[in-house]
Formats: structure tokens, C-alpha cells, sequence
């Protein structure tokens, strides 16, 4: 290879992973990391989080939707601060930023770790009492044996892999928490890391933890550009090496079918009677039943009727389309109109029928740059931890931000069954985490040229 051609290819590579890895030093050496010592302060932290109830509701439109994410929130800048995170805040909705400033030689972008205040809302977040169930050996533990409430590999399948792990759950009244404290625990931890490390070279380290994320009203009120970060990832991912890049595309439509029910159905043989209820209902029944969510998973899409509403002579139909392809939601918007179009031509007695698709949320992979993704990889196999890249079918906090102008996947954090009384968290999985976000600060600290895209 000729100079010029090297010096090209060097160019075009700033970001390739093998550049990165060449460059790296290596975080745990210099820092002389200790694993046990991060699990125990991972574990503290945890169990003291998820003693804030901090359950969001739907039942408001503000934000935060409930007072004990505030309290969580403020709770969580003291300590930042107790850390030496600079420009702590707390805005109205209890957004909590903050920065940890570079102490880097080079100038890489400013990278941000998120997480979200809230638990979800299927079951209670109030008293929880967390138990930490160490080094587990394999078989049942015991949430509540009043209750008969246990997890095990039967119906929790991720447990077969976690003999030796630390296991924390809840005591059978309440949900954990995990979802996403374990991301609370491990960003925070981090913090304290680089702060007891100032010997580790990072560029600038942007904070946020936000409220409402269950319910999707969070991230609608984050100032992306007074954050003031390049690129981000959340930490709300499951199990060991998941890496969401990708999120559903979604479009919601309403079919209206106007009939005409103003005659007596005694005799409405051969007059203008036209059954806008068995329009709407024909529609339905068109809709291809192998695009159902009951029978879809992996990368196929489904179709959805969410409501159907009658008043008087005009009927109503809501529903929702989401695919991971541009190419397949158009698919699935063309079956529905077929479907509609059959019932137009069935029932020619009807009037002014109407069929309206809107958009909702779009799949992220279009704008993430493909290098973040592949940084993270990277950190992940640096650790021996095989990543797993996955389509989360549904939209994410990340989604919106990242049509927000943050690019923002998701990285796993120890969090299993959640949203349910046996939700728990893995403790080493957690610190599996950890170790990955802090080799991933150390892979940023060697860019030092903007991704494109
Ligand atoms: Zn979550």
C-alpha cells in the first residue's frame, strides 16, 4: 500500500474498530478494576434505589406524572454531585442532567449514558423490599412462599445461565424496580468510577436520568440541544450483551363507514338501510389474520384494530400498523386498504367512507450512525460478552431521542420479567454492564473524528 493510499484508508477507518482497538489502553489495568468492589457498590446502590416509589401513572398529562420520581430525581443529582459531576440540575419535570468534564488530551465527542426515573405501572412500586439471593446455584428461589411465588429456569429461562450470580428480587406484593433501576445503578456507578479514577483518560460524560418513560410523555420535554451531547445510549436493556438498534416503525389508521340506520329494520328489505356496524365489522374481518400481533414475532409486522366505535349511522375503526420496514409497512397500509376497498365495493348502499393513515414513531436504525453501534460491540467483545443485537418490537425512549437529533441504542442491564411481582435483577450482569460502559468511555476517548453516517 502506497503512503497516500494508507493515509486515505486511516481517514476512512478513524472509526473502525480495529483503529479502536489498537488505540485503546487498557481501562482496567490502569485503573486495576475490581470486580467484586463494583458488584457491591452496583448491589447498594440498587437496593437502596428501588426503596423510591417512583411508579408512574397514566392518568395525568404531567410530567412527571407522579411526586416520587421528583424525590428520586433529587436524590439521584445530590449524589452526582457527592461525585463531582459538574452542572448538576433538576428542571420542572424532574429531568436530572449533568456533565463530567474530559480529562482528555484528544478531542472526542461528548458521549451520554440515560436511564429512567420511573417503574412501570402493572404493579405497585410502593415498599418494595428487595432481597439479594447470592451466588445462586440453580433451582427455585423463593419470593414468597406464602404466595407460592418463585422464579426458576422454567419460568424464567435466563436463570439457567446465571449460576454463581448474585439474584435480586422483590418480595411478592410489589414489582422490583429493575426496569430501570438496574440502569440508575449502573450509570451512577460509573460516575463514582471516574471520579475514584481520575487516572482514566474519557472525554465529556453527559448524565440524564428522565422521568415517564412507561408512559412515552418523558423525553417529549428533553432539551436535546442544551444537553448538549454528540451521542448516547440508554441502559434499559435485559439480558447479557443485548444492544437494541432498532425499533418498530408505526403508523396508526381510522376507516370511517357511514350507513344509514334511519329506517325501521322491520322493513328495510329493498329501501336505503346500509349497516355501518357490519361494514366496520366485514373490515375486521378482512384484515389478514396471519398479521396479527398473536401471530407475528421476530422482524414481522402486524396490524392491530384498537377500537370500533358506533354512533347512530357511522362507525368508526382505530387501529395501529407496526413493521420494522419502510417496505413492510407499506405492505401492511396496501392489505388494509384492500380490505377496505372489498368492503366499499360490498356494501354500495354506504356513503363517504374514509381511510386515513398517520405516522407515529419511526424505526431508529435509519439515523443511528452505524459506528456507535459498532463501538458498543466492540467494548462488548473487549469483555467477552458475545452482543447480541436486537429490533425491540415497540419504540423506545432512544426512538424519539434519536429523531430528536441524540442517536441514542439501547445497552442491556440485568433487568428480567419486568413489569411483573417477578421481575428480578442480575447482579453480575449488571456489573457485566458496567464493564462494558467503561470500556465503551475509553473506545470514545480514541475518536476523535465525527461519525457519518
Ligand atoms: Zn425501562
Amino acid at each position: 500500500m502506497n503512503k497516500l493510499a494508507k493515509a486515505a484508508l486511516l481517514a476512512a477507518c478513524a472509526l473502525c474498530p480495529l483503529a479502536a482497538y489498537a488505540q485503546d489502553t487498557d481501562w482496567k489495568s490502569v485503573t486495576r478494576y475490581d470486580k467484586a468492589a463494583a458488584k457491591k457498590q452496583l448491589i447498594d446502590r440498587f437496593v437502596k434505589y428501588v426503596t423510591f416509589d417512583t411508579q408512574s401513572s397514566d392518568k395525568t398529562s404531567a410530567v412527571p406524572s407522579t411526586a416520587g420520581q421528583k424525590k428520586f430525581a433529587k436524590e439521584l443529582a445530590k449524589e452526582l454531585k457527592k461525585y463531582g459531576a459538574k452542572n448538576v440540575k433538576t428542571d420542572q419535570y424532574g429531568i436530572v442532567t449533568a456533565e463530567i468534564p474530559s480529562n482528555s488530551a484528544k478531542n472526542p465527542p461528548a458521549v451520554a449514558f440515560l436511564a429512567h426515573l420511573d417503574t412501570a405501572l402493572e404493579a405497585s412500586g410502593k415498599n418494595v423490599k428487595p432481597q439479594v439471593h447470592t451466588n445462586y446455584q440453580g433451582g427455585d428461589i423463593v419470593i414468597n412462599a406464602e404466595k407460592n411465588m418463585v422464579i426458576s429456569p422454567f419460568n424464567s429461562p435466563q436463570l439457567a445461565r446465571a449460576k454463581g450470580h448474585d439474584i435480586i428480587t422483590a418480595s411478592g406484593d410489589t414489582l422490583l424496580g429493575a426496569d430501570d433501576k438496574t440502569g440508575v445503578a449502573v450509570i451512577m456507578t460509573l460516575v463514582q468510577y471516574l471520579y475514584d479514577h481520575p487516572e482514566m483518560e474519557h472525554g465529556t460524560i453527559k448524565i440524564a436520568f428522565t422521568p415517564d418513560e412507561e408512559t412515552g410523555m418523558g423525553v417529549e420535554k428533553f432539551n436535546v440541544p442544551a444537553f448538549g451531547a454528540n451521542y448516547a445510549y440508554t441502559i434499559d436493556g435485559s439480558d447479557l450483551g443485548q444492544l437494541t438498534d432498532e425499533t418498530f416503525n408505526a403508523k396508526a389508521f381510522t376507516a370511517v363507514f357511514n350507513g344509514n340506520r334511519a329506517v325501521h329494520p322491520g322493513s328495510a328489505l329493498n329501501s336505503p338501510f346500509a349497516d355501518n356496524v357490519l361494514m366496520a365489522s366485514d373490515f375486521h374481518t378482512l384484515l389478514p389474520r396471519h398479521r396479527r400481533p398473536e401471530t407475528t414475532s421476530g422482524r414481522r409486522g402486524f396490524i392491530l384494530v384498537d377500537s370500533v366505535e358506533t354512533q347512530g349511522d357511522r362507525t368508526e375503526v382505530k387501529g395501529i400498523i407496526r413493521a420494522f420496514s419502510d417496505e413492510e409497512i407499506q405492505e401492511l397500509v396496501n392489505e388494509i386498504t384492500r380490505a377496505f376497498n372489498t368492503v366499499k365495493g360490498i356494501h354500495n348502499k354506504g356513503k363517504d367512507f374514509s381511510l386515513t393513515f398517520t405516522d407515529q414513531y419511526k424505526n431508529m436504525k435509519s439515523v443511528l450512525p452505524e459506528q456507535m453501534v459498532t463501538l458498543a460491540e466492540v467494548s462488548m467483545r473487549q469483555e467477552d460478552i458475545p452482543p447480541v443485537r436486537t429490533a425491540a418490537r415497540g419504540g423506545t425512549d432512544g426512538s424519539q431521542l434519536s429523531f430528536m437529533g441524540l442517536p441514542t441504542p439501547d445497552l442491556f442491564a440485568g433487568m428480567y420479567n419486568i413489569h411483573s411481582p417477578l421481575e428480578y435483577a442480575d447482579a453480575d450482569v449488571m456489573e457485566a454492564s458496567l464493564r462494558t460502559v467503561l470500556r465503551l468511555v475509553s473506545l470514545w476517548n480514541t475518536q476523535t473524528e465525527t461519525p457519518q453516517d
